[in-house]
């Protein structure tokens, strides 16, 4: 077996240069806490992207993740299994949804939704009616379809011909999507309740509202891309609820796992009768691992204590960012909501997002940026308060330097 030590240096030998990783490379995790191949200790506030929702090696995920190791790891989509319909059954008893499709990653799921969406509008409306709504900024993945759903022409640049039927109306604008909706075509409407990748944007409540009416008015299915807003990100179990607008298909990722890959399309059983036998699978889909796992991690997001402590632990960063913020003058707002947080760079600092994440890890602190203008923070659900007040003091002292006060 190959155990030479490797370095940062291999990747750009042995990868493909699609991302561009930070100098260090982390080893070993514990809660909130990350230390690096020297032993360099960080305060994560990272999340893996909205994903490690329990920290790491949180040891609930362990266990399960052990007993399920010794039982049966994988069936194929022939059978199904035991932690699959569990987590089915508790995914339909916590929210809006009445069936379960599983799929491994965000594009995954939303590739499910919208192909659900588009077979729905034929099965009851005919061939015609088949174009998808989405939002500017957006990003719902990187597969064909959901990157030509998502709003970033940027990614789909040399990947052309994209799939078409698509339109882009602009997020928070109503009358944009009145201006594009149409009973005879449009299938669906697509947005994330709060754009993430896009800036840390949230939807406005009158907007989600609207967007629901416009799509009764037009038979048309509202999907709600909640893969980085989903599993107790914004102190709700599905950031839905906080708005109180129910969609007819929402798709869930990156938290659901806490860390092992797994994601879900939720809908209701008339829309699902779309997808009947054949129409659509995936062959890890619903994998027992995985899905074992993943129940571990909703049993313990959907506790009450837990969804409450997301919004103590989101005033207390909030307030600790915002006051960093006004002290150097480098963010002008911090948005979002639960433990998804932007904070917004001053006029001045415009398209420097980039030194912050780097700044941070120079000082032991890993943060997140959402494009140029936007430091971005995703950390576990349940960092613990101490962890906090050290990443604030570390990102301080990061924006200290950077600032040169
Ligand atoms: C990350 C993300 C995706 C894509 O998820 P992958 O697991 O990378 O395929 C889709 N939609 C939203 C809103 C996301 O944040």
């Amino acid at each position: 077996m190959n155990r030479e030590p490797v370095s940062r240096e291999l990747f750009d030998d042995v990868m493909v240069p699609n991302y561009a990783p930070g100098n260090i490379i982390p080893v070993r995790g514990e809660g909130s806490r990350v230390w690096d191949q020297e032993g360099r200790e960080f305060v994560d506030l990272q999340g893996g992207i909205a994903v490690t929702s329990l920290g790491h090696c949180h040891p609930g995920l362990v266990g399960e993740l052990q007993d399920q190791a010794e039982k049966i790891w994988h069936l194929s989509n022939v059978m199904t299994n035991e932690p699959a319909l569990r987590l089915a059954r508790t995914l339909c008893e916590l929210t809006f949804a009445e069936r379960v499709f599983f799929a491994n990653s965000g594009g995954e799921a939303n590739e499910a939704a919208f192909k659900l969406a588009r077979r729905y509008a034929w099965e009851h409306y005919g061939p015609e009616k088949n174009e998808i709504i989405s939002f500017t900024n957006s990003f719902h993945g990187r597969t064909l379809f959901t990157v030509s759903v998502g709003g970033q022409p940027k990614y789909l640049e040399g990947f052309e011909p994209a799939p078409g039927g698509i339109h882009h109306a602009e997020f928070n604008n109503l009358d944009s999507v009145k201006a594009l909706i149409s009973s005879e075509k449009t299938c669906a409407v697509v947005v994330e309740p709060i754009q993430g990748e896009g800036g840390v944007l949230p939807a406005d409540p009158e907007f989600l509202t609207g967007l629901r009416e416009l799509c009764d008015e037009h038979n048309a299915l509202l999907v709600f891309d909640e893969v980085q807003t989903g599993v107790g990100r914004t102190g709700h179990l599905y950031a839905y609820e906080m708005y109180g607008v129910e969609p007819d298909i929402l798709s869930s990722a990156k938290g659901l796992g806490g860390g092992f890959p797994v994601a879900a399309m939720l809908t209701t059983a008339s829309v699902a009768a779309s997808l009947g036998v054949g129409t659509h699978g995936s062959t890890y889909g619903g994998n027992a691992l995985a899905c074992a796992v993943a129940q571990k991690v909703i049993d313990t997001v959907s506790q009450p204590e837990v969804l409450k402590g997301v919004k103590a632990r989101s005033d207390k960063l909030r307030d600790g960012m915002m006051a960093i913020g006004e002290r150097y003058g480098v963010f002008s707002e911090v948005r979002g909501a639960g433990l998804l947080l932007g904070c917004v760079l001053t006029e001045q600092w415009q398209g420097r997002a980039k030194e912050f994440l780097a700044a941070g890890l120079d000082e032991g602190v890993m943060v997140l940026v959402a494009g140029g203008n936007v430091v971005r923070l995703a950390p576990s659900l349940i960092i613990p308060d101490t962890d906090i007040d050290d990443a604030l003091a570390r990102f301080e002292a990061a924006v200290q330097k950077l600032t040169g006060s």
